[in-house]
């Protein structure tokens, strides 16, 4: 630990490396990643696909900017222009999500003239100035207002009130397909499609945040594909290089800006590009998100089989590997005793819910055994 950290809660264990599902601490100790690397790793720690396409490109050029073409980055747009959902086939490049939520915040500002935004309580969508504004809890706001005006927050899964909300001076409506730092929270069946159609009304944007759900953490390459909608921006990051800082603003033509509009330094650089698109093209061919699905759906009803049995388990929810169990007695006591004595790492998702976001290649038998050690928890 350093003294000179601030603005992390440095957790007791220091973390030495990490193969697949497992990071092994300092004393030796293996851990079964169920959170520790916060959806970053969909095809596990150190992948050897992604660490040697990372050493070549790192081999080889290191950086130039983004006018300059260079192999990796143009592989990257058209692969995330293939693989984005509907015709979001144009790509903006940065470094985290944050920033992808902060462009396309601007951008859609930009391409309907309008300011308004509308969010949805509980929301999570970064810590930056804009995104920030458009994240719910006052905890991550005080004291560093004020921030990006014209943002409304209705509640999340509400379609009467996303109607009101949603007028003609609206430029976006920004969501999560299910709410993760929120507590896990699933859009209810038809609301996608009814933001959807509010905003084609209205003429506004419908911005996805993927940052959590995407990169096939439900099940599908999207959440919003899985849901059959068809957003006029979706964002994404995290998971996206399998550990590199990356993120992706994908959108319509209609949003798209004029070369000049917007940039960053290191948007695009090539080593994050090559481990983005090393990750990807695994992802893709080894069907990666069927694998959550199924996983996911295994692990969900033991879950809910462990609820069943104890009377500590207030609700089993998610999609795929993005899992939330709602526990009576609060989350951090539960969270910790799975750490230290158990070895799961997992995370919190409010106070009452125990998060679960593993690497996408984990199997029945890992799941099993977290559901093992939160029953011996509980
Ligand atoms: C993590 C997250 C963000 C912010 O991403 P950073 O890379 O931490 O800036 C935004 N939206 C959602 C849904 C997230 O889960």
């Amino acid at each position: 630990m350093s003294e000179a950290s601030f603005v992390f809660g440095e957790k007791p264990i220091q973390i030495e490396s990490g193969q697949g599902v497992t990071l092994t601490g300092s004393r030796g100790t293996d851990y079964l990643d169920f959170g520790a690397s916060y959806a970053c790793t969909p095809l596990g720690h150190s992948h050897p696909t992604v660490t040697e396409a990372v050493q070549e490109q790192a081999a080889e050029l290191t950086y130039v900017q983004g006018s300059y073409p260079v192999e990796a980055r143009t592989e990257l747009y058209d692969r995330l222009a293939a693989l984005a959902p509907g015709d979001c086939e144009k790509v903006w490049l940065c470094n985290s999500g944050t920033e992808a939520n902060e462009a396309a915040l601007k951008f859609a500002r930009h391409a309907t003239g309008r300011s308004k935004i509308v969010a949805t309580m509980q929301a999570f969508h970064g810590r930056t100035m804009g995104a920030l504004a458009a994240t719910w809890k006052d905890e991550y706001k005080e004291g560093f207002g004020p921030l990006a005006g014209d943002v409304e927050f209705v509640p999340y899964g509400d379609e009467e009130a996303i109607s009101e909300a949603v007028d003609e001076e609206t430029a976006a409506v920004i969501l999560e397909p299910i709410q993760g730092e929120g507590g896990v929270n699933p859009a209810p069946a038809g609301y996608l499609q009814h933001v959807r159609d509010v905003t084609d009304e209205a003429g506004a944007a419908f911005i996805a945040d993927e940052i959590q759900t995407g990169i096939g953490r439900t099940g599908d390459l999207w959440a919003v594909e899985g849901e059959g909608v068809d957003p006029d921006i979706v964002t994404a990051a995290k998971g996206i290089a399998n550990g590199l800082p990356m993120g992706a603003t994908m959108v319509k033509p209609w949003i798209a800006e004029d070369p000049g509009n917007h940039g960053s330094t290191f948007s695009g650089g090539p080593v994050p590009c090559a481990a983005a698109n090393a990750t990807l093209e695994t992802l893709v061919a080894d069907d990666v998100p069927a694998h959550a699905r199924d996983v996911g759906a295994a692990f969900r009803e033991s879950l809910e089989g462990l609820a069943a049995e104890t009377d500590t388990i207030r609700d089993v929810r998610g999609r795929g590997l993005m899992v939330g169990v709602e526990v009576k007695t609060g989350a951090n006591a539960v969270l910790r005793d799975l750490a230290i004595e158990h070895g799961v790492l997992a995370l919190p998702a409010g106070r009452t819910v125990v998060r679960f976001l593993p690497p996408l290649t984990v199997t029945e038998e890992h799941c099993q055994r977290v559901v093992d050690a939160l029953h011996a928890t509980l």
